[in-house]
């Protein structure tokens, strides 16, 4: 990072915990390929000091902010407006400095959408399985479900995949099946997507009960756990010979996304491919 002067923009992500960030390097990364003069800082924010966050931030002029676990939906009330993606998915990850206060955004969605694009999963015409129904399953059921042929959602805890359904009632288009883990599907599935934490930190090395069965006739794999690049998940269907994809590409896409809302500019493919291929090398 250059050295901060009176004309740096600050921006910066806030969460609990956040010592393991990487928006930080990829907020710099960017600003790197693009000259832009930034300090992305990482903010510990508890539960009790949302709202004083957010208004010593305003005040401060930090021009966007990025939000991470657990602060997604409690930022919501504290924004002057919610972009439309940001009220489907029930979350907020970006804020976006407006005179009267933050705009919420939610850029996971479309985050997972580019990145199925990039790898070239095709969700169009197929038949959805999402594994989990925490707020990561909502934003991929906002990417998928215009465009997919049925969503079948699957979570150890059933009533949570009903509530979801229920939020999704008269706004998705598309069919949407609640599962308890073991319960089979009620159609063949053609994608599974991952979207619980089992499989990183305390929960390395499992894989969500009933996954298996899934990838039985699936085409294509997805997780959206990053870290470690290839969980037990995704060797078992490495194993089965089917696509592929982790979470690094969902974390880029998100993160570019962001950076395009908070600085208003519109990055060009090579650009953000090159880009990519940098933070690849890195982290990937
Ligand atoms: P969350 O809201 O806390 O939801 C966690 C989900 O995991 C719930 O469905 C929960 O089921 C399930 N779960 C937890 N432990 C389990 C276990 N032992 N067995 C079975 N299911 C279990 O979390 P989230 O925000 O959705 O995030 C989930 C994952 O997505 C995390 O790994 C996160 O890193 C990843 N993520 C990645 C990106 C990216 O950019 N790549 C973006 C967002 C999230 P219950 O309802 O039964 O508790």
């Amino acid at each position: 990072m250059k050295s901060i002067t009176g004309k740096t923009t600050v921006c910066g992500v806030m969460g609990k915990p956040i010592e393991h960030t990487l928006s930080p390097l990829i907020h710099h990364t960017i600003a790197a390929f693009t000259k832009a003069d930034l300090a992305y800082v990482p903010f510990l924010v508890e539960d009790s000091q949302v709202e004083a966050a957010l208004k010593g931030a305003h005040a401060l002029n930090i021009r966007g902010l990025n939000v991470t676990m657990p602060h997604k939906k409690a930022v919501m009330a504290h924004c002057v407006a919610l972009d439309p993606l940001a009220s489907q998915v029930d979350a907020v990850n970006t804020l976006v400095w407006t005179p009267e206060g933050y705009k919420g955004y939610n850029t996971d969605a479309m985050g997972l959408r580019r990145a199925l694009q990039h790898q070239g999963i095709a969700y169009q015409g197929k038949n959805i399985a999402i594994l989990g129904s925490g707020g990561a399953s909502y934003a991929t059921v906002v990417s998928v479900m215009n465009g997919a042929k049925s969503i079948h959602v699957f979570n150890r805890t059933k009533a949570k995949a009903e509530a979801l359904k229920e939020h999704f009632q008269g706004k998705c288009p598309v069919p949407i099946e609640v599962y308890g883990l073991n319960e089979g599907a009620r159609l063949p599935i053609d994608v599974v997507i991952q979207t619980t934490g089992v499989g990183m930190g305390e929960l390395m090395g499992q894989i969500p009960e009933g996954s298996l069965a899934l990838l039985e006739q699936a085409q294509a794999a997805v997780d959206l756990i990053y870290n470690p690049s290839e969980t037990v998940f995704l060797k078992e269907a490495l194993h089965k010979g089917i696509q592929v994809m982790n979470g690094f590409d969902m974390l880029f896409y998100q993160a570019i996304i962001a950076y395009e809302l908070m600085h208003h500019v519109t990055l060009g493919e090579h650009l953000i491919e090159a880009i990519y291929r940098a933070l690849l090398e890195r982290i990937g």
